[in-house]
């Protein structure tokens, strides 16, 4: 559920007009909604509330200081994957305490700082990983707290650049070799045994593989638990989010339907794992990302030119693939909205960016509303592996992005000035 939709023939993000923003910082926008995320975080809370547990956003998928912020401020923990993030959400206002470090390729100089700051864990996905932050350890005469990412293999049944829980991945350890990882490690004297962790895949719309790879690492966790002494046990992030439809799921009543046709809700995820996790007695730990995030952005974009050709009709913006690379990385589904709707009929439409690549294309031959030159298209569920995945390709700005709150709106990330984007480089000084 989410905070955007018509009130009469304009788009809204809670109080506020997609229109009026884009007039006042242009296009193309980020969006976000407070309220959403506040919401998809208290909701997956409160439905874990009956287990002991810390909610860490998977700070990857959109690391605006205001959006870290807002969750800081409900409590939340983070899943970081470099220093960089944690220097970021130590920026924000968030707790290295509950921050977990996860990433298959932790450097030294990342460890080092991720020890001086105390996080609560380092999800180790190798031997020779705990070797090394064994080995920062000791040279700092500190002791790290770690966990070993286990495999599960479990098939997650989503898209194959997002699973990561099977023997085909680079993630974690096999589920063969994890006990003697554990029993190596528990000799490393500058190491402490806290968890165990997994992650199967992102965007798992289904409860099965969750409960599946749970029912699978549990007696391995009570194990670890009567052995080593570790607290807790985390179950990953993943949950998938409705990209299509996306607007209606901004409905008051939305959950509840959901529900009824099998959507993965936090309740029925929660219904379906708490009584397994809860006689385990260990705190767990999740790291959702997209599910509090996705659906809590959007992309506003301007139409360009519509230009027919043969049977096509292309609808160019002036978004493209360096800001959302979503669709061309992962054949992802945007719903496309217009910010003032017209009616009238339905035309198939590709919506392309102006980027020189095939690939630069938001969807194709999907029936949309008549547009001109001049009018703005909202891409929904944005929110998620948005922004954060821009680049400068083509020499293209970064886009400005915006938080919504209620009535107000405020930019929280000011467009990218261009001559910034080449301000690092230098001439060779044979080239003077
Ligand atoms: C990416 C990632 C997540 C978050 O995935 P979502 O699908 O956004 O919930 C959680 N944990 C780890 C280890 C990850 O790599």
């Amino acid at each position: 559920m989410h905070d955007f939709r018509y009130v009469g023939k304009k788009l809204y993000c809670e109080g506020v007009a997609i229109d009026s923003l884009v007039r006042k910082f242009g296009t193309p926008l980020y969006v976000y909604s407070q309220r959403t995320l506040t919401r998809h975080f208290q909701r997956l809370d409160g439905a874990l509330a009956p287990v002991k547990h810390l909610v860490c956003f998977a700070m990857k998928s959109n690391s605006n200081q205001s959006v870290l912020r807002t969750l800081a401020n409900l409590g939340s923990g983070f899943d970081i994957v470099s220093g960089g993030e944690l220097q970021r959400v130590i920026a924000a206002g968030g707790d290295p305490r509950k921050c977990v470090f996860a990433g298959v390729g932790k450097s030294e100089a990342e460890i080092e700082f991720a020890l001086r700051r105390g996080v609560y864990s380092f999800n180790a996905e190798s031997e020779p990983e705990l070797q090394r932050i064994n080995r920062v350890a000791a040279r700092l005469n500190k002791v790290a707290p770690v966990a070993v990412r286990v495999n599960p293999d479990v098939e997650a049944h989503t898209h194959a650049k997002i699973t990561t829980g099977t023997y085909e991945n680079k993630f974690g350890v096999t589920f063969e070799q994890v006990e003697g990882v554990y029993a190596r490690a528990s000799r490393l004297k500058h190491l402490r045994l806290r968890g165990v962790q997994m992650h199967i895949g992102s965007q798992i719309t289904q409860v099965t593989p969750f409960e599946q790879a749970v029912r699978k690492v549990l007696p391995l966790a009570e194990r670890l638990k009567a052995r080593y002494g570790i607290e807790f046990f985390s179950i990953g992030g993943g949950l998938g989010i409705v990209y299509q439809p996306a607007l209606a799921s901004g409905a008051a009543d939305w959950w509840q339907r959901a529900a009824a046709r099998g959507v993965l809700t936090p309740e029925r995820y929660a219904q379906r794992l708490v009584p397994l996790l809860q006689p385990l007695g260990l705190r767990i730990l999740i790291e959702p990302g997209r599910f509090i995030s996705g659906n809590a952005g959007i992309l506003v974009a301007r139409v360009e030119y519509v230009k027919r050709t043969g049977q096509k009709n292309f609808i160019i913006v002036d978004a493209a693939m360096n800001d959302l690379i979503r669709p061309a990385f992962y054949d992802a589904y945007h719903e496309i909205v217009p910010v003032t709707r017209r009616g009238g009929a339905l035309l198939s439409s590709d919506v392309v960016g102006p980027v020189c690549e095939s690939g630069d294309y938001f969807c194709k031959d999907r029936p949309l509303p008549k547009v001109a030159e001049g009018d703005c298209l909202a891409l929904l569920s944005a929110g998620a592996y948005g922004f954060v995945m821009a680049s400068n390709y083509n020499t293209r700005s970064l886009a400005a992005e915006v938080m919504v709150h209620g009535r107000q709106a405020a930019v929280v990330r000011e467009r990218q000035p261009v001559k910034d984007i080449w301000a690092g480089e230098r001439l060779a000084p044979w080239l003077k």
